[in-house]
């Protein structure tokens, strides 16, 4: 049989940077029965206390059969369980000493899905674009786009700290905004590079989007107040101009894929709109598992007083050994870790492509993301910059001997890459 594909089915039926992403992860943290080092997806790690927190949710959940019943046998409004969006409302008006309302909120399949609907819905017709004010971005956005070049990536200022630390910051004097420019996206921890943007940057976003009345959208994925994977300081953002999303996926619930929108009205009633074509319902897991943590305090004290120092403790690990394995004569350069699970390894000058690199890194066992995927829809005149071929993305969240091994492996290999040339 021929089976003739749409346009919409084309697209999806060509491989994607996360569709390999996620199937290497897959086979290689699902299955259990791969040997590599997995360096490479966005997976949390599982933290003790974090993981017995669920277990403890999940036999109180067993043990009532009236709610046990209503988790496994009802649908949901589509914008979400009331009970979950009213606590979620006076979580975050605290946090956020701004009222957040019912009517800001909306549930979604993963903040993945929010992203494809907000994208989709806010541009792509009349050549409106997303513009991501700073590139490296998000991997999962790339290929969310259903019409024509959803995208635009603006080029990052590179501040050198020292030898070996570098910080991207917004390019505000080159911003490519235009009447084109329908929404501003940014990931804030930025994955892949750990970037935090500043409270400074963050304000300026805000009042190019207000100036212009665009949305801002921001991922929050590691964000503030929850899971809090944020090592600088900073405040969180939210305001009118605002869509903002949440997820709880890193702090360790990705299976119940669970994600939040927080924004107007309009955009909450779209969201929901959406929910109910596209899947009819969300997954109530996580909202269940989670509605009495958020009222109680324990998401925001599990944030602060273990997520945060987790991940806190493994970046400086990492980081630690990365930076004395790597030879201090070669011109290599980490961006400061900020945020996030990710090391992100600029291999300045090197002679062959991350994505040569990542090949060969891959054959000794270890596996990583090249910074190519990260670099996309960059104007045709920036495509030939270097920097987007030198780059690596580095998970530190899985078990300290799988860290150390693959670090240790991942060093010899670009220090050889370097003395070959
Ligand atoms: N945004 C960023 C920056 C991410 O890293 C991820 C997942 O890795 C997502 C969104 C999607 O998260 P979710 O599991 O909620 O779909």
């Amino acid at each position: 049989m021929s089976i003739d594909l749409s346009s919409f089915g084309q697209w999806y039926a060509r491989p994607s940077g996360i569709g390999d992403l996620m199937d290497d992860l897959g086979q290689a943290l699902a299955t259990g029965r791969s040997d590599l080092l997995m360096l490479g997806g966005g997976n949390p790690a599982l933290i003790p206390e974090v993981v017995a927190t669920w277990k403890r949710r999940m036999e109180t959940l067993v043990a009532d059969d009236q709610a046990l019943a209503r988790v496994l046998g009802i649908y949901d409004p589509p914008q979400g369980n009331p009970g979950f969006l009213e606590t979620l409302a006076g979580f975050l008006s605290q946090e956020y000493g701004r009222p957040v309302g019912v009517e800001n909120l909306a549930i979604t399949h993963g903040a993945q899905t929010a992203f494809y609907y907000l994208f989709n819905a806010l541009a792509g017709e009349n050549g409106n674009q997303i513009l991501f004010p700073i590139t490296p971005e998000y991997i999962g956005y790339a290929e969310q786009g259903l019409q024509g070049r959803l995208f635009r990536s603006a080029l990052p200022r590179i501040e050198e700290l020292d030898d070996h630390t570098f910080k991207y910051r917004i390019d505000f004097e080159n911003l490519p905004l235009d009447e084109g420019t329908a929404a501003l996206c940014v990931s804030r921890p930025t994955n892949p590079s750990g970037n935090v943007l500043t409270d400074g940057e963050m304000e300026r976003l805000a009042s190019l989007a207000r100036e212009r009345g665009i949305p801002l959208l921001i991922d929050n994925a590691y964000g503030l107040p929850f899971p809090g994977a944020v090592f600088t300081q900073a405040a969180p953002h939210w305001d009118e101009h605002t869509i903002l999303t949440l997820s709880l996926s890193k702090l360790g619930l990705p299976g119940t894929r669970t994600g939040i929108v927080v924004g107007p009205p309009k955009i909450i009633r779209l969201v929901s709109s959406l929910n109910a074509v596209v899947g009819l319902a969300n997954n109530n897991l996580g909202q269940a598992l989670t509605q009495p943590l958020f009222a109680d305090g324990t998401i925001a004290r599990l944030s602060r007083e273990i997520i945060q120092p987790y991940y806190r403790a493994k970046a400086e690990a990492a980081s630690a050994i990365l930076r004395s394995a790597l030879p201090g004569d070669l011109p290599w350069t980490l961006h400061s870790s900020e945020g996030a699970f990710f090391l992100w390894l600029r291999c300045r000058d090197l002679p062959i492509s991350s994505q040569a690199l990542y090949q060969r890194l891959k054959a000794r066992g270890v596996l990583v993301v090249p910074g190519e995927s990260f670099f996309y829809n960059l104007p045709r005149e920036h495509r030939a910059w270097r920097h987007r071929k030198e780059c690596l993305r580095i998970s530190f969240a899985m078990e300290d001997a799988v860290v150390e091994e693959g670090l240790a492996r991942l060093a010899k290999e670009v220090t050889n890459a370097y003395r070959q040339a």
